[in-house]
């Protein structure tokens, strides 16, 4: 018996940024858990996407080409989803080149602080561990794991790759309207990423939402991995206030993370427009 609805996962990770699977292996196990329609969200860089299509093709798993962009606004860190873009894109290479030379600027910042703070060798133990041209916080957190730094990624982060912390770089990253540019040119839905976690406060959220959509914003994510049944409640107010699109993804990044499961999202509330119904997405 079929099943009455299509399954969208519309965020993930590969070992192309910071996901522990191959593009191959994640297109499988997306597959195997039902999704229907997978979009491969990698930080900052396509690279991922041709070999995921190769899979998807032979899986019979729609996938979305994606890329999720950082962008700095007023001082905050963002996750601005492309969906749809076009990885051939030269105005979205020439973007993500750019970040490209700013997270590796930023890697070796992070290797000389942790230095300072005793601890050796970290640069060269996050690039062996990204095993893709990204290295990321993540890939330091699991090497600081592996030395028994911390006993997990997540006491990593708040003991040493945040604000205040002696691994912590700060910077900017891509600035908003120039995403929005590179995701329009490469024929892509823009969808801020997990808006509940950036701890913003209701009035600047909002604002934040503003300057989105006067870049050309799309989306934003209602349904998250990364958000509790509250933050879901509360995005899908923001969303059908502000006329935006809603979209869920996992931001699976792979099995080591027991509680984020591919394709296991709950329905988008009542009275949100899912981003695949829009004229935009049809467009694909
Ligand atoms: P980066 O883009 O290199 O600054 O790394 C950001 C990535 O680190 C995010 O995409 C998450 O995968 C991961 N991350 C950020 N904060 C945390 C945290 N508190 N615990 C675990 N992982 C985190
Ligand atoms: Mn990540
Ligand atoms: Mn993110
Ligand atoms: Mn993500």
């Amino acid at each position: 018996m079929g099943r009455m609805t299509i399954q969208y996962d519309l965020h993930s990770h590969s070992l192309a940024s910071d996901g522990t699977l191959s593009p191959a292996e994640l297109v499988r196990a997306a597959a195997a858990a039902g999704v229907d329609v997978l979009a491969l969200t990698d930080h900052d860089c396509v690279d991922g996407l041709a070999e995921a299509r190769a899979i998807a093709i032979e899986t019979g798993l729609r996938l979305v080409p994606g890329v999720e962009i950082s962008v700095t606004w007023q001082a905050q860190t963002l996750h601005v989803l492309g969906l749809g873009v076009d990885a051939e894109s030269p105005v979205l290479r020439q973007g993500l080149d750019q970040l490209m030379a700013f997270r590796d600027w930023r890697a070796e910042e992070i290797g000389m602080r942790l230095a300072r703070a005793g601890i050796g060798g970290a640069l060269t133990g996050a690039r062996q561990l990204a095993q893709g041209r990204i290295v990321s916080r993540t890939h330091f957190a699991r090497f600081l794991v592996e030395q028994g730094h911390a006993r997990n990624v997540r006491e990593v982060f708040k003991r040493y790759l945040v604000n205040n912390k002696p691994g912590y770089v700060s910077g900017q990253w891509a600035a908003l309207e120039d995403v929005l540019g590179w995701i329009r040119a490469a024929g892509g839905v823009a969808v801020l990423a997990h808006p509940a976690r950036y701890g913003m406060s209701a009035s600047k959220l909002r604002r934040c939402i503003g300057a989105f959509r006067e870049c050309g914003g799309q989306g934003m994510e209602v349904v998250s991995g990364s958000h509790t049944a509250d933050q879901v409640s509360s995005m899908a107010n923001l969303c059908r206030n502000e006329a935006l699109l809603a979209s869920c993804g996992s931001d699976y990044h792979g099995p080591e993370n027991p509680w984020i499961r591919l394709g296991q999202l709950p329905p988008l509330p009542a009275g949100c427009t899912p981003v695949w119904e829009s004229e935009q997405w049809r467009a694909h």
